[in-house]
């Protein structure tokens, strides 16, 4: 579809007079001089060859939404805009600053009121936004199913059927809660760390519901690899999910309750760093300043609740990073969660992270930087285009030659290895900071301790 097209589709839907949230985005639209150095760097755009699902083609597009040229009900408009990533790849290769991650959230906002009706995926969606994760009792149940389900064997078996049959779109969300399990048992799987210095510093872990519903490990290790490393780590009770979906979905409102509760959740020692260990949420938190910037009575709050979000890498390194015993793993890659490298700007620190175990080696990934296709449910709502941007990822992992895959967010860490089952490849996927907590095991760090470590 060329452009011309695309500014004259769908005017007579259009009403001059509805207000939209891309009006108050003027600036950062007219920001992009439509110079194309992001197109290469756009993993949507590289894979259809669509100027229309370039950075560049959407910005087209927002600005003839914001300028009445187009309506928002227009199918290219929603369609292009689905069909983002929202990896934020672009904003790095872009030299005149262009924010396109706000400009994707406020054209979602735009189309919001028109998908509720579109199709029973997104009327799903929608229920799960409105009705299971704003409400922690209704999630940790969800959760707790899910998690029934993948231990049972369960979803292993139905993926596996449904494999043989050659129903892959079918099967890939089973595989991604399979792609959750944990590569291994532990032989002692109770832990608590008996090497840790004296706490100098206070952190406030924030746990992201997606991590604690299915990869409580990483949460658990993040705790013990922060408390070796000199730490008092405090666990907020009342913090919820940080409203990443909500965001890229274009429910800025439910994002909003959601951010609320959080700020107040992590309001008990205002001094203390907050730690992700998952870059969509990192990404997320944030994005609070941004969320409320023109609200006064929570602008301030939220600037001091996202300057204080770190990384746990970021974190980490800031001092002398504590070395544990080698793993004799084999070769390693590292696969960089988009949240994180474009979004945290946590670049080199996981690397860091994993060069804290001794012998670890280290392969390179081509194509690190760029998304693997998960990005949020997107694997979901764009089977088609997410497959296709998966397997390309697959096979630069394949050639690394590498049997583990490190990377910092669980979307990212589903996606990978549930791409893997299907293709069976061997691969086993870790959280970085797992693997350094791993590390620190085998360096005789921690002690058993009865405690509950099932996933
Ligand atoms: S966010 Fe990612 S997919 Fe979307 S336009 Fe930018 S680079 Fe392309
Ligand atoms: S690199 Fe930036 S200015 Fe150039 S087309 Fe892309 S978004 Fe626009």
């Amino acid at each position: 579809m060329t452009h011309v097209e695309v500014l004259t589709e769908d005017r007579a839907l259009h009403s001059k007079g509805s207000k939209l949230a891309l009006d108050a985005c003027r600036d950062k639209l007219l920001a992009c001089v439509h110079c194309g150095l992001c197109l290469e760097a756009c993993p949507t755009y590289t894979h259809t060859g669509d100027e229309n699902d370039s950075p560049r083609g959407r910005i087209y597009l927002m600005r003839a939404v914001k300028e009445r040229r187009l309506a928002p009900t227009a199918r290219a408009f929603a369609r292009h805009i689905d069909r983002c990533l929202g990896c934020r790849a672009c904003e790095r290769a872009c030299p005149a600053g262009v924010e396109y991650g706000q400009l994707l959230e406020a054209a979602r906002a735009d189309l919001l009121p028109i998908k509720g009706s579109r199709n029973m995926r997104e009327r799903l969606l929608r229920f799960a936004l409105d009705h299971i994760w704003p409400n922690p009792k209704r999630l940790h149940l969800v959760f707790a199913l899910l998690r029934r389900a993948r231990d049972a064997k369960i979803s292993g078996a139905l993926s596996s059927l449904l494999l043989r049959l050659r129903l892959e779109e079918a099967a890939f969300p089973l595989l991604l809660l399979q792609a959750s399990a944990p590569n291994m048992k532990r032989e002692n799987p109770i832990i608590s760390v008996t090497a840790q210095g004296q706490a100098t510093e206070r952190v406030l872990l924030f746990l992201g519901c997606v991590t604690e519903g299915l990869f409580a490990r990483i949460n658990r290790a993040t705790a013990r690899v922060l408390s070796l490393n000199g730490y008092e780590v405090r666990i907020p009770r009342a913090q919820v999910c940080c409203g990443a979906l909500h965001a890229h979905a274009g429910d800025v409102s439910g994002a909003k309750r959601l951010a609320r509760w959080n700020i107040e959740a992590f309001s008990e020692d205002e001094a203390a760093p907050i730690i992700t260990n998952a870059g969509g949420c990192g990404a997320m938190l944030l994005s609070y300043a941004h969320l409320f910037a023109e609200d006064p009575a929570w602008a301030e709050r939220a600037r001091r609740f996202s300057q204080r979000v770190r990384d746990i890498s970021q974190q980490l390194v800031q001092r002398d990073l504590r070395r544990g015993a080698p793993l004799n793993t084999g070769p390693v890659t590292y696969d960089a969660s988009c949240h994180l490298l474009y979004g945290q700007k946590a670049e080199r620190e996981p690397l860091r992270m994993l060069e804290a175990i001794p012998e670890l080696k280290l392969v390179p990934l081509e194509g690190s930087e760029r998304c693997c296709g998960g990005a949020g449910i997107y694997n979901l709502l764009e089977p088609e285009l997410s497959q296709s941007i998966l397997r390309e990822k697959l096979a630069h992992i394949g050639r690394t030659e590498a049997r583990i895959l490190a990377t910092g967010n669980p979307g990212c860490h589903m996606q990978i290895a549930a791409g893997a089952i299907m293709l069976g490849m061997k691969l086993e996927v870790y959280h970085p900071v797992e693997l350094l907590d791993l590390s620190y095991e085998r360096a005789g760090f921690y002690a058993i301790k009865a405690q509950d470590r099932r996933h």
